[in-house]
């Protein structure tokens, strides 16, 4: 089921999320090149399925969509709930966060690839639901 899916998904991305957050916030927050600045738009097709059917709306600030980098980056950060940013944004692990995550914890790296790895199989069966659902009525 549809909400079931989302559900899980929502979880899954929560843990991904807690996982990394002391990395990020240490090495991100030093970082030259930050990789948010750039990009302009990440989300692809299953992203905003799953945005829609989980009912996060996405707010579209001007002044965000022309300054340099992400459309959702201002200057305190990602002004994006962490767990409806595009998938890309929780997978990408540069060099730097995976060097700082190895030197604490060795077999972190391959746990977040794990749930990655359901994460990204959830989302494909979310955009089977949905399309299921909407083929049927159902
Ligand atoms: S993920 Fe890497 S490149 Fe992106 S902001 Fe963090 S340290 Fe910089
Ligand atoms: S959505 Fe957020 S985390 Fe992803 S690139 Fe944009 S500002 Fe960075």
């Amino acid at each position: 089921m549809v909400s079931e899916t989302i559900g899980k998904i929502e979880d899954l991305l929560s843990e991904t999320v807690d996982i990394q957050k002391d990395y990020v916030e240490k090495v991100c927050a030093a970082c030259k090149t930050p990789c948010c600045l750039r990009v302009h738009y990440l989300f692809n097709e299953k992203d905003t399925c799953f945005l829609r059917l989980s009912g996060y709306e996405l707010i579209w600030r001007r002044e965000l969509l022309i300054k340099k980098g992400c459309w959702f980056l201002d200057e305190k950060g990602c002004v994006l709930n962490p767990i409806y940013r595009p998938f890309i944004c929780h997978t990408y692990i540069c060099h730097d966060l995976e060097m700082e995550m190895n030197r604490h914890d060795k077999g972190l790296k391959a746990l977040l690839d794990e749930k990655f790895t359901v994460i990204r199989r959830m989302r494909n069966q979310l955009r089977d639901e949905y399309l299921l659902a909407k083929k049927t009525g159902v």
